[in-house]
């Protein structure tokens, strides 16, 4: 059993999940037979191998999980963390698999991890076992653009994913698509524009979606824009970061609390995200930062009082010991299983709304997805249209002032006339997908009695998709 809080709490993460999407399986009087199916890990693989690490021999032991292929390739994330586990990894390739189904990406799900605290290796020593773990799996059949293609996760980011591809690369030259056996790449080795913040812009784009239903937010107790909201964030990491630093600068929330390894950074007025992410990197913890009131203990921080809770770090932080304390009106579940089963239940019957990790911090496969069909495609979005649509611009503003005699204004005029890049072509696309799950989710929640929380409406929308492919195509 694995060594986190979960397993403190009697139950690892993977029956946590399990507990939930069993709920959502009974809510809706799914056949025993294919709830059966979609609940069972289709295939995991477990590597250890060996690399020298300062003229010593080390040994590094890693997973993949494959949950579900009904769809091709399976997607998931691969994280490097000292406590990782089977376990842990089911868990992830699970939640993937709905993740995925909730917003209408046709990948299956997959996880992968490998324990190793990466922060105590050298950047060629990393390489070094990065691309041997890479190699494990490729040979393994669990890393290929066709059938398994993995992405950042906690610990990982674009240069792990460049190191990864880059193997595949060498030992697949005649892959006319290797690029797509990876996403979460850097840009200029095949990464889309976005996609590194991507998970953080999908969690304030679930948020703005959330605002635009009063009748939603009454339920939280909330009410108005997300402008003043009084936001904490736990882990100011890759999804975290982004998520916090837009909603400070595009939405106007009051970052009151930062909540990291070494303690917390508390300030009512709001922090400035980007500075207290300079400090973590120059002294490496929130510590001594001077925009803000220092606190040791972190996990109180989780306590205190505010309209929006972002857990972004770590799974199981909300659990039966601390649900009854927590003081927001929603949680943001942008890491992935940061409230466990138990606590899962305690906060419903205390009326607090969780917009869950299967569907909040979608954004980060929505965006692979747009990442792998570029690599297919071959093409950069826009390369093609962006100028015909600048100069189809360039004409309707030549139209109107001609029909009118007046002339655009320049504000105006530089919108219309200009053409989308993929930058634009990707958010427009994460914000699609993000507003319609969420629109779908809430009138699932709404038109079905049984249902009384957001987590059950999304699951029971991946639950019915998948159930629908096996009983179209079979198992
Ligand atoms: P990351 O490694 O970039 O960041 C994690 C952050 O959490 C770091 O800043 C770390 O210092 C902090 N942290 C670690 N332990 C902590 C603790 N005990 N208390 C407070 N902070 C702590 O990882 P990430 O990619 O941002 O992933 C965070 C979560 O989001 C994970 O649950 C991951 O599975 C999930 N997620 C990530 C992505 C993605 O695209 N990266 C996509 C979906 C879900």
């Amino acid at each position: 059993m694995s060594d986190t809080k979960y397993a403190q709490q009697g139950m690892t993460f993977r029956q946590s999940v399990e507990h939930m999407v069993d709920h959502a399986i009974e809510i809706m009087g799914l056949d025993e037979g294919i709830g059966n199916a979609m609940k069972v890990c289709q295939s995991v693989v477990q590597v250890s191998f060996p690399v020298e690490i300062n003229g010593k021999a080390e040994i590094f032991t890693g997973w993949r999980a494959t949950h579900s292929d009904h769809r091709l390739p399976s997607k998931g994330g691969i994280r490097f963390a000292p406590i990782v586990d089977q376990d842990e990894v089911e868990a992830l390739a699970a939640l993937m698999t709905y993740k995925c189904a909730i917003v209408d990406v046709p990948f299956g799900g997959s996880k992968g991890g490998l324990v190793i605290d990466p922060r105590q290796y050298e950047r060629h020593q990393l390489e070094a076992i990065t691309r041997r773990f890479a190699r494990e799996l490729i040979l393994k059949g669990y890393l290929s653009p066709a059938q398994n293609v993995p992405a950042p996760d906690m610990g990982t980011g674009p240069r792990e994913m460049g190191w990864m591809v880059d193997t595949y690369r060498q030992m697949f030259p005649n892959d006319i698509n290797y690029m797509g056996a990876l996403t979460g790449k850097p840009v200029e080795h095949g990464g889309v524009r976005g996609r590194n913040e991507a998970t953080g812009r999908g969690v304030q784009y679930a948020l703005r979606e959330l605002f635009r239903h009063p009748e939603e937010l009454e339920r939280c107790g909330l009410s108005g824009s997300l402008a003043g909201k009084r936001v904490i964030v736990q882990g100011l990491g890759n999804v975290g970061y982004h998520a916090a630093h837009f909603l400070e600068t595009e939405d106007d929330c009051l970052i009151t609390a930062i909540i990291e390894r070494d303690g917390a950074v508390v300030n009512a007025d709001g922090l400035d995200v980007s500075a207290v992410r300079e400090h973590i990197a120059e002294t490496g913890g929130v510590k001594g930062f001077a925009g803000g009131e220092y606190r040791e203990d972190g996990t109180a921080v989780l306590e205190m009082a505010c309209d929006i809770l972002i857990p972004a770090a770590l799974e199981g932080v909300i659990t039966a010991d601390n649900a009854e304390r927590i003081q927001a009106s929603l949680i943001a579940e942008a890491a992935n299983g940061p409230v466990t089963f138990a606590a899962d239940k305690i906060l419903q019957e205390r009326g607090v709304e969780i917009l869950p990790d299967a569907y909040c911090n979608a954004g980060g496969v929505v965006v692979s997805y747009f990442e792998w069909i570029r690599n297919l495609n071959h093409v950069r979005f826009g390369r093609l249209e962006r100028r015909f649509h600048e100069a189809r611009g360039e004409q309707i503003i030549a139209a109107i002032e001609d029909a009118s005699g007046v002339e655009v204004p320049e504000h105006l005029r530089q919108k219309l006339a200009r053409g989308a890049d993929e930058f634009d072509l990707v958010r427009s696309g994460l914000d699609d997908s993000m507003r319609l799950a969420l629109q779908s989710i809430i009138a699932v929640r709404r038109d079905n009695p049984k249902i009384h929380d957001y987590r059950m409406a999304a699951y029971a929308i991946a639950i019915e998709k998948v159930a629908r492919h096996y009983r179209d195509i079979g198992f």
